[in-house]
Order: C-alpha cells, then structure tokens, then sequence
C-alpha cells in the first residue's frame, strides 16, 4: 500500500505566522501596525464567519484590523467611494474585498478600485497580470496557500502533470499560472470540460477549485497522485470525496485544516509585506 502523507494546513500556517511575529514585533517598534481593511457587504453568514475569521488571526498576531461592514443594498459608486478612502489612509496596509458582492454591485469594478499596492489578495487585473508573469508582490492568497503548501512538504512541481479544476480569477486561473510558472505542466479544467475524469486521471497534481460539495471521485484519481482541496463548502467539505481519494492520493489536503488557515496565515504575510513596504517610503 502506498504510504500517505496528510498535507496539514495548521502546520503549514502556524510556520508562516511564526516568521511574521519578528517582523511584526520590528514594525511596531519604529511605531507601525500593520493593518488589513476588510469589506464585507450586506450579511451573507459565510462571508461574515470568512471575515471575522481573518479579523481574528490579524488581532493573534498583532496586526490591526479595520472591519467595514456595509449595507447590501449600497452601489458600485458608493462601494468603490469607500475603497479609495481606504486607498488614501496611510495606516492601512492591505484591503480585501469579501468575495461574493450583492448581485447589483460590479464587483470587477469594486476590485479594479484597489490600489495595487494595498491588493493583498491579488485581485486586481494588474496584480492578475503581474502573477501571469511571475513577479507579483501579492499573488491571490488561496492559490499562494496551495504553493506554499507543496513548497513546505518538498513536492515535486517541475515536470509533473497538474489538473486544477475551476478557473475563476481569484482561484483556478492563478494557481493555474503558478503551476505553469514553476514548470508544471497545467490542464485547468472546467464546468465545460467533457473529459473531466480522463484528464484527472493523467494527473499528478490535482487541485480542486471547483464549490461542488465532494465532487473529485476517488475513481479519478491516479493512484500516488497528490491531492490539493481549496473547496470549502456548507458543513466543512471541501470540493473532493475525501475518503475514497485519500485511498488513492499519496498525499492529500484534508478539509477543514488544509488550504484555509494557509490562506489566512497567507493574507497576514501580504499585509505584513505591505506594512514593510510602506514603511521604507
Ligand atoms: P467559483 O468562482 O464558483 O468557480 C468554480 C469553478 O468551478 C468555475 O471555474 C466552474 O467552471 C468550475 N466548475 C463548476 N462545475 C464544474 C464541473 N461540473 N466540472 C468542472 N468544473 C466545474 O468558485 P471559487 O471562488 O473559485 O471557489 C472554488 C472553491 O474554493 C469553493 O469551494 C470556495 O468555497 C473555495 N475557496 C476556498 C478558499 C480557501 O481559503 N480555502 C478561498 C476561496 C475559495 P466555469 O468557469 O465553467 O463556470
């Protein structure tokens, strides 16, 4: 039987967040905290729990956050009015945008309105386009967590076949050039794909991106494949039927304590970064 490897995102996270504290604890003693903007709008109860659990990570590290709550039923203008504000205040160091925005809000245009210094969570077509090309400041944080956590367990990229599955802006399609940029091979798969579970089981590396509740099949993966879960779905499942890949997964994410808290731990690092950056200027 292969031995498996349960890819621990609590391991991974608390190894980011040790290396902030000394940064942190540097900043403050020249008179700066780093501080993350978070917007939430309207009273999605996912999107507040999401929100208040990065507001709560900050405040363990010593990081300030600044938590604006916004009515659901504000406009595009009004929203982008508040991010430019926040753009413009020198004490803030990094923005993020609760991803989904109310239906009538251009969210596009609320993520183009961050300034690309303070986009911690590479939202922007430009901080897109800078992680395209290998160079971001601050790649979108959950595709970041997924390369961190290979980098942390010593996985082979170069050369390995990966299969993401999804490909949204903030997700699939970043950790998709990732991937790339580290010399993988990359198919990204999606709703339209008719191959799916052929293409899966050509894989190596498998990353799930896709907000289907236990979707990936154990049947799909290639036995000795690695198996990374970004989904995080309604009663703590992520996107892949973990028990049946596990069985044939080499190493694998569990959910939850995979991606999530390395994408939190991910997002105070950014902020930190910034709050760096800031303070040489
Ligand atoms: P999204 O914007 O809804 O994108 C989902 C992607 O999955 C789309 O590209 C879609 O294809 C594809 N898809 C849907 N049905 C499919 C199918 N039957 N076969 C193949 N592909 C299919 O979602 P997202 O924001 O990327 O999030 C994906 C998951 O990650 C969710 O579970 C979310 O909760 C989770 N997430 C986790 C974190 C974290 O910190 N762990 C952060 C962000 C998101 P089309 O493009 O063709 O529609």
């Amino acid at each position: 039987m292969t031995e498996k490897l349960i890819l621990d995102g609590a391991i991974v996270a608390d190894a980011i967040k040790e290396q902030l504290k000394a940064r942190v604890e540097a900043l403050s003693k020249r008179g700066i905290i780093p501080c993350l903007a978070t917007i939430l709008v309207g009273d999605d109860p996912a999107s507040e729990t999401y929100v208040r659990m990065k507001g709560n990570a900050c405040k363990r590290l010593g990081i300030d956050s600044k938590r604006i709550h916004l009515n659901k039923s504000i406009s595009t203008d009004d929203l982008i009015d508040v991010i430019l504000q926040l753009n413009a205040d020198p004490l803030i160091h990094g923005i993020l945008l609760q991803h989904p925005v109310p239906h009538q809000i251009d969210e596009r245009a609320a993520f183009e309105a961050i300034s690309i210094h303070k986009d911690v969570d590479g939202v922007t077509a430009l901080g897109f386009a800078q992680n395209a090309f290998g160079y971001a400041q601050y790649p979108s944080c959950t595709p970041a967590a997924i390369m961190a956590i290979l980098d942390y367990y010593n996985i082979k990229v170069e050369g390995k076949h990966a299969v993401v599955v999804g490909r949204s802006p903030i997700l699939g399609k970043p950790v998709s050039q990732m991937l790339l940029n580290r010399n993988a091979t990359v198919t990204t798969c999606h709703s339209k794909t008719e191959n799916l579970a052929e293409l899966l089981r050509l894989a190596d590396i498998v990353v799930a991106a896709v907000g289907k509740p236990s979707f990936i099949q154990g049947e799909w993966i290639r036995d000795g494949a690695v198996v990374l879960d970004a989904g995080y779905n309604k009663g703590n499942i992520g996107d892949v039927d973990y028990e049946a890949c596990l069985a044939k997964a080499s190493a694998i994410t569990p959910v939850p304590a995979g991606v999530g808290p390395v994408t939190i731990a991910t997002l105070l690092k950014h902020t930190v970064d910034s709050a760096e950056r800031f303070a040489l200027h």
